[in-house]
């Protein structure tokens, strides 16, 4: 297939890296693909940013049928492009659209035409800092119907977005609320896809904890309310006597790319690592025991986020002494230097975005 190329008549100012936030400033192009039952994915193309113009009856506007990605591009201090693990995302997005009845994309060819919408938007690829150009690969059914059914017709786009440091101040430790009322996902469900429901399904709870003073929801499995599954939208991870312990990927759960990414570093260290089911009473005891150092959670948006104080019932732990642990510190160092080419890749986890410049 032919990737068809239209470039913007008059690019738009760039953004000051300095003041960029997250998901708010979009670049100059951006791509799209088609798909119909008799032409497949068809049409790629590269073409100035703008609105999708949609009938209001389209599919994905009433139940919700839409899949997406989130990865980075990263600018080393050379001034080269690169992505983290990006197969990994285009891997995901094809199990997330198996899940909500979407055809797949060739996965090759998604990830080349990402390529080439990075290199058109090279200069848009910040340089200060922990700053990094976020990419939105997304799918949504496009079918003008309001019958309950997998729609017909869909649309393939992706965005790109210039993101700022996270940590601008250095670590910022959050207060997570322990919720046994709210759930995300359920075993069976779609809690292992990056689809639409899952979000609209956090944001109650997340609210909720909002008012009582914390940043993120810890959400509990969904029939029992013990098992630990994730907080916000970031995978989680303790640190018990030692041990670095996760819940298993057991179908309710996002399979994080940057979980992997920990697991891999820490069975690379020789560090103990288990994943395995942990139930919010254990952690309490843990604690109660002085076994608990570390909790922290992972994701492409903030790479570790420290936890500071859970909020479980009529309990608030502080933990450790509420500051950064060396592990999270440890994880966060390693994954970032990777990133932006300031360490050995071992892994064979980055990879270059060739520019013609
Ligand atoms: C995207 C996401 C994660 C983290 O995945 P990464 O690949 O590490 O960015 C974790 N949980 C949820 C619900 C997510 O949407």
């Amino acid at each position: 297939m032919d990737l068809k190329i239209e470039r913007v008549k008059s690019p738009k100012k760039l953004a000051d890296d300095s003041n960029l936030g997250f998901g708010q400033i979009f670049t100059d192009h951006m791509f799209n693909m088609d798909y119909t039952p008799e032409s497949g994915w068809h049409n790629p193309r590269i073409e100035p940013y703008g609105p999708i113009v949609m009938d209001p009856a389209t599919m994905v506007l009433h139940y919700g049928q839409a899949i997406f990605e989130g990865l980075k591009a990263y600018r080393t201090r050379s001034g080269k492009i690169q992505l983290f693990r990006p197969e990994r995302n285009m891997a995901r997005f094809n199990r997330s659209a198996q899940l909500v009845c979407i055809p797949e994309v060739d996965e090759a060819f998604a990830l080349d035409a990402l390529k080439r919408l990075i290199a058109i938007e090279q200069d848009w690829v910040p340089r200060a800092p922990e700053t990094s150009l976020y990419i939105r690969p997304t799918i949504v059914a496009m079918d003008p119907y309001l019958g309950v059914r997998p729609s017909h017709t869909y649309r393939f786009f992706i965005i790109v977005s210039p993101v700022g440091a996270y940590y601008p101040e250095g670590f910022n430790p959050v207060k997570i609320w322990v919720t046994d009322k709210y759930v995300r996902a359920v075993r069976g469900g779609l809690g292992e896809a990056k689809t639409p429901a899952n979000y609209a399904a956090s944001l109650y709870g997340a609210e909720v904890a909002k008012k009582a003073g914390y940043t993120q929801v810890l959400w509990l499995d969904a029939l029992e309310h013990r098992s630990i599954e994730e907080v916000g939208t970031m995978n989680i991870f303790f640190v018990i006597r030692g041990e670095l312990v996760t819940p298993p990927l057991g179908g309710s759960i996002l399979p994080g790319i940057t979980r992997d990414s920990v697991l891999a570093l820490a069975r690379h260290w020789d560090s103990p690592v288990a994943e395995r089911p942990i139930t919010i009473e254990e952690i309490m005891a843990t604690h109660e025991n002085g076994s608990l150092e570390e909790i922290f959670g992972s994701g492409t948006a903030a790479v570790i986020s420290p936890v500071s104080h859970l909020a479980w019932r009529d309990e608030v732990l502080t933990v450790g002494d509420g500051g950064v642990g060396p592990m999270a510190h440890k994880f966060y160092k390693a994954i970032t230097d990777i990133q932006y080419g300031r360490a050995e890749d071992p892994f064979g986890w980055v990879v270059a975005v060739e520019v013609e410049k």
